[in-house]
């Protein structure tokens, strides 16, 4: 075979589709968020970012920043090893109790990446307890579609937030057989919010344990923010809560909260645990500093839903078509790959507003979208300017103003 041939032949069919990823490249302004400066063909540019997942602005929050630095000059810059062998930090194990507390749980495990905390979870579980069935959400994360396929344990898929279906699937199977539903609580594409209490009241029916997903939640929902189950007064009854540090938390890591024996047994069997180092201290602390601070301040989370809605409505009364997202996530749809990438690469130049085009295979074919996401920090002046320029941009290439008919769901979000 000719390798390189073979690779850039797959990568040329890829532009040919329209559906080739450039990433922006950027350089994030301590204090200035969104504002940033964006590098391109030799020159620099200022953009107000539209698309970030620091959904809060945390990553530059003053008491995150003053953390990671106090951390970087006590400790030094990393971990030393993994969490076994010497890489076990005490930062880390006062994340994991705040964790824990956080998530109304008994325990909580740090992992290098909320990825790797459900694919290694997921799998541990899938592989390890005998005749062990799962049952996965259509719509879930490719972290835990990897997760269960890597335990190998018999599975499931069933229909988008739908717990009759669940059901049926369940019902398949004896009481005694050990299953687990994977689920997550708000889908970051769509912006959708799963019914958790109904699906754990199908769960215990059927005495299954209960995975929850909350990366799209931790920090905004809940009155201490810890997410969707909080918010719906369900925490006790989800077995594993998982979450990021990388998106509202603004740091990096990811964890799972649950019992002390449940925690303890992925701790010990857990591969994406064991074998891997440690993050760096600075990080557990500046992730620490930020999960306190969300803690005791509801209303950044009242003034991001405000956001969230205001813009939803500017963008209805322009006939700009976005989804009715019941979430802090604004989808404009496009429909189409190229004319995504033409509207993205439009506002960018022109406007100096960077959001990036989502298309296939992280959202199914014709359902191409621009996934905006407003934080606390995105003011009135930056939104009227977003609006005009959508608009602008709009009539350019011609595309529908009007609400969009039934769109595909989502495939594969990142
Ligand atoms: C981003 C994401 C993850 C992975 O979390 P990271 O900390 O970024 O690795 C897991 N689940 C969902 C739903 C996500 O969107």
């Amino acid at each position: 075979m000719d390798y390189q041939h073979y690779f850039a032949k797959r990568i040329s069919d890829l532009k040919s589709e329209g559906r080739y990823r450039v990433f922006a490249d950027l350089e994030r302004q301590a204090g200035r968020f969104p504002v940033a400066l964006n590098h391109f063909d030799g020159g620099v540019r200022e953009v107000v970012v539209w698309c970030s997942n620091d959904y809060l602005g945390m990553g530059q929050h003053p008491e995150v920043m003053a953390a990671a630095h106090e951390a970087i000059e006590r400790t030094g810059a990393g971990a030393g090893g993994t969490r076994n062998i010497s890489g076990t930090n005490h930062t880390h194990v006062l994340l994991e109790q705040e964790l824990a507390s956080f998530n109304g749980k008994e325990a909580a495990l740090l992992f290098t990446s909320g990825y790797v905390a459900n694919q290694t979870t997921l799998s541990t579980l899938g592989s390890t307890i005998p005749n062990c069935v799962m049952f996965s959400d259509e719509l879930n994360h490719n972290s835990m579609i990897e997760g269960i396929r890597h335990g190998r344990s018999a599975k499931h898929v069933f229909r988008h937030n739908d717990p009759d279906h669940l059901d049926e699937l369940l019902s398949a199977y004896p009481t005694e057989t050990p299953k687990l539903v994977a689920f997550e609580s708000v889908y970051s594409m769509d912006g959708d919010i799963a019914p958790v209490s109904a699906l754990c009241d199908v769960a215990e029916k059927h005495n299954a344990m209960t995975f929850l997903d909350e990366v799209h939640a931790v920090g905004m929902y809940g009155a201490e923010g810890s997410g969707v189950a909080e918010r719906d007064g369900v925490r006790d009854r989800v077995t594993i809560i998982q979450g990021t540090l990388a998106k509202a938390i603004g740091v990096v890591g990811g964890y799972i909260a649950a019992s002390a024996s449940l925690v303890d047994y992925v701790r010990s069997f857990g591969p994406g645990f064991i074998f891997s180092s440690s993050m760096p201290p600075m990080v557990a602390a500046a992730a620490l500093a930020s999960v306190r601070w969300l803690r005791r301040h509801p209303e950044v989370r009242e003034r991001h839903q405000e956001r969230a809605a205001t813009l939803k409505r500017l963008l209805a009364e322009k006939g700009i078509p976005v989804l009715p997202s019941i979430s802090h996530i604004v989808p404009v749809m496009v429909g189409n790959a190229a004319l995504c990438k033409q509207a993205s690469d439009l506002l960018l130049t022109r406007h100096g507003i960077y959001v990036q085009p989502i298309n296939y295979p992280t959202v199914p074919v014709g359902s191409e979208r621009l996934r905006i996401t407003p934080t606390p920090l995105h003011d009135d002046a930056m939104m009227s300017h977003l609006v005009a320029s959508l608009s602008q941009v709009w009539d350019e290439l011609d595309l529908h103003k009007s609400h969009h008919p039934g769109v595909p769901r989502t495939a594969a979000a990142e």
